[in-house]
């Protein structure tokens, strides 16, 4: 199964990919799976999809079973050590709820720029196994930005440096279907043993337990638990904890106890940093194909909205010029990704306009929709209408009703505001100045 498009990149990678077909058989379909987890959840998940996408392939198949087999798949969870094989229960390895790591998440191919270098170094410190600093990392950041990306990093990293600790990687979501699982079959005190057995803990995307009142409250435990035991937790969000609605209070402050680190949204040079990396990989896989000057530039420029489609765009670039035998040129880079230019042409939302403007006059994003009137909050507030209506193509009340259901005419007093301000406050014409480029990319 090649075409991916049907789940999407990410969860091809981890689900189907790592699948083997050991028999195709009488309508049977059976693929070897890493863990009883993995077999579980892809039966869940995917079995459906598989099957069509068997059959209109032209293989029909009434069933997809899935069987723990010998598959080489990539594996954090490291044995314990001999004196703790002790315990009165020891967890075999197939109890493990981990999910795979994709073996091209490495610090080695995790470009650092001024957007990420906090988070990268943070990241390292983590995966160097020493004393525990700061607990939880809390890593943030738009999509397609890297948190998944140096979470994996980590695991593959404490892999090597201390095989002795046991690494868990997985997704919010994960963490919510095994302990729903673990409540239908009543294995709950297995399931909290399970995870304050880890000695290093990384929860990604985090937000998605957010309004789920019974997953949060578990999770709460397992997280006072290990840091209780000074063990290493990794989390991240697609926002910072104090903005993620509907997490209980006492879970933010917890998450905001350790080191928050944000991921910037990429810059051009950081853009073209990744492109030259890939390029590299590329050139071995599609010998002999030239790549004009500036192609590489030219898109670093253009497409800005996040990693994984700008790597897509290269991606698709080099297979279409291999396929059709032709250098890549400027025109060519126009025809073939006319879609993606075209979408991210379209990228700067109201929204990211308030979070970078709120970032940098340190107020809360909240207070961007809500009513505060003090001027360190409505100044701001109108820093970003002004950028709102300048930026983007959005009308006064479509503004306004982002701005917490404000009528038109107070979106237009405050861009009016900001134009009459800017003429004689040289700080606020630097403000703009800079709130533009950062914004811009
Ligand atoms: P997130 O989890 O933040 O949504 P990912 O970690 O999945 O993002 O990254 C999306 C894609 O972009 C991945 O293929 C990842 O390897 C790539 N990527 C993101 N940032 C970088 C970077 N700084 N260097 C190299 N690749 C990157
Ligand atoms: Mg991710």
């Amino acid at each position: 199964m090649t075409n991916e498009s049907w789940v999407g990149k990410n969860n091809y990678v981890t689900w189907i990919e790592p699948l083997k077909l050991s028999l195709l058989q009488d309508g049977v379909a059976r693929f070897e799976v890493p863990t009883i987890f993995f077999g579980d959840w892809v039966q869940r998940n995917y079995a459906d999809h598989i099957r069509t996408q068997l059959s209109s392939a032209g293989t029909q198949v009434d069933r997809v079973e899935f069987s723990v087999g010998a598959v080489a798949a990539p594996r954090i969870q490291a044995e314990r050590p001999a004196p703790r094989a002790a315990r009165t229960r020891t967890v075999s390895d197939d109890d493990l709820p981990g999910a795979p790591l994709d073996q091209r998440f490495t610090f080695d191919s995790f470009v650092v720029g001024k957007p990420n270098e906090l988070a990268h170094a943070a990241a390292r410190r983590v995966a160097e196994g020493g004393p525990v600093t700061f607990n939880p990392l809390f890593l943030y950041g738009g999509v397609g930005l890297g948190k998944t990306h140096l979470m994996h990093a980590i695991a593959h990293d404490l892999q090597i440096s201390r095989p002795d600790l046991r690494v868990l990687y997985l997704s919010a979501e994960q963490f919510m279907y095994r302990f729903v699982q673990a409540l239908r079959e009543r294995q709950i005190m297995d399931f909290k043993e399970l995870f304050r057995s880890v000695d290093v803990l990384m929860v990604d995307d985090v937000q998605f337990i957010a309004g789920k009142d019974s997953t949060q409250e578990e999770f709460f435990h397992t997280f006072n638990a290990l840091v209780d035991q000074n063990k290493q937790i990794v989390i991240s969000a697609d926002r910072a904890p104090g903005e993620i609605k509907d997490l209980e209070e006492r879970i933010k402050s917890r998450l905001q106890c350790g080191l928050v680190v944000d991921l910037h949204p990429t810059d051009y040079e950081l853009r073209l940093g990744i492109l030259q990396q890939k390029v590299e990989h590329y050139r071995a896989q599609y010998s002999g194909l030239v790549l004009a000057d500036g192609v590489l530039e030219f898109l670093a420029h253009r497409i800005t909205t996040n990693v994984r489609v700008l790597e897509g765009a290269l991606t698709r670039l080099f297979a279409f010029a291999s396929l059709v035998g032709r250098e890549i040129t400027l025109d060519l880079a126009q025809d073939c990704l006319a879609d993606i230019l075209r979408s991210s042409d379209r990228k700067l939302t109201i929204e990211e306009i308030q979070r970078k403007v709120a970032e940098h006059y340190n107020i809360r994003l909240s207070d961007m929709i809500g009513p505060k009137r003090l001027r360190n909050i409505a100044r701001p507030r109108q820093v970003a209408m002004y950028l709102s209506k300048q930026l983007t193509p959005r009308s006064l009340p479509e503004i306004g009703r982002r701005f917490g259901g404000r009528d038109h005419t107070t979106i237009m007093h405050g861009v009016r505001k900001i134009e009459e301000l800017m003429a004689g406050d040289s700080q606020l014409a630097d403000d703009l100045q800079l709130l533009r480029r950062l914004l811009q990319g």
